[in-house]
């Protein structure tokens, strides 16, 4: 199996221009492999969500390098990251990150438009995704009108609209009941046999015991893989 996902001693300090910067990551390096289902488990404020951050290019570390397929990620490269962000990586926000007022369509095409493709084009796919979400009959409902598990897969399926080769989820069981949660990662587990490589954060055991493989934090850094 090769490496999708590498980095090297990354660093990331918050407040660096203050008396008390915080160094949420220390010397980060990891590996993850094409098709793998990954967990990051770790204490509130040990860096998870800021490693995240930083694999799925939302943010840059201070040192360290990331290499993404083999290549090295410029983060310089505000064109390079954009592509980055758009095409290879979906992103399951915290708390689902929906625009409320919107439908759940509104809300899944949103990275088609930031990629520059037309919805319109992609409809029947956009439906044969929702369908498989268990969504479709939801498509123009308001997402501030549906449950937490409805929400949930609207995210889900928002972060696999532009078919990304992974996906990244803060925390995705986190604002839901162990039964929803239950789905949430059953769900995750098929997207991840299709190929997708699955990479969340979390702090609950039995969400992390889903995955293949567990990446423990301390104090910003791994202390085993
Ligand atoms: P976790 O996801 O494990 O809870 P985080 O990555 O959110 O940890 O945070 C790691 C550390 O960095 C914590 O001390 C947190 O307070 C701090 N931190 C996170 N984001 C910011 C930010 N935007 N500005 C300043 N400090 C931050």
């Amino acid at each position: 199996m090769s490496a999708i996902i590498r980095t090297e001693n990354l660093e990331k300090l918050y407040n660096i221009m203050t008396k008390a910067p915080i160094h949420a990551l220390k010397g980060v390096s990891l590996e993850i492999n094409e098709g793998e289902m990954v967990a990051i488990q770790g204490p509130s404020g040990c860096g998870k969500s800021t490693l995240l951050h930083i694999l799925g290019c939302l943010d840059y570390p201070n040192k360290g390098k990331y290499f993404y397929k083999g290549n090295e990620v410029a983060f310089s490269n505000n064109s390079e990251i954009a592509k980055m962000r758009n095409k290879e990586i979906g992103f399951i926000l915290q708390n689902y990150g929906l625009i409320g007022e919107r439908t759940v369509y509104d809300n899944v095409i949103i990275p088609l438009v930031f990629a520059n493709k037309n919805p319109k084009k992609e409809e029947s796919r956009i439906n044969e995704l929702l369908d498989s979400l268990g969504i479709l009959h939801l498509k123009d409902s308001i997402a501030d009108n549906i449950s937490g598990g409805e929400r949930q897969r609207c995210a889900i399926a928002r972060a696999l609209v532009n078919e990304p080769s992974v996906i990244l989820g803060d925390e995705p069981t986190g604002a839901l009941d162990s039964e929803n949660g239950k789905q949430c990662m059953a769900l995750l587990r098929e997207i991840n046999k299709k190929g997708t490589t699955v990479i969340i954060v979390t702090h609950d055991d039995s969400v992390a015991a889903c995955c293949d493989r567990i990446i423990r934090m301390k104090d910003g850094n791994i202390y085993s893989v």
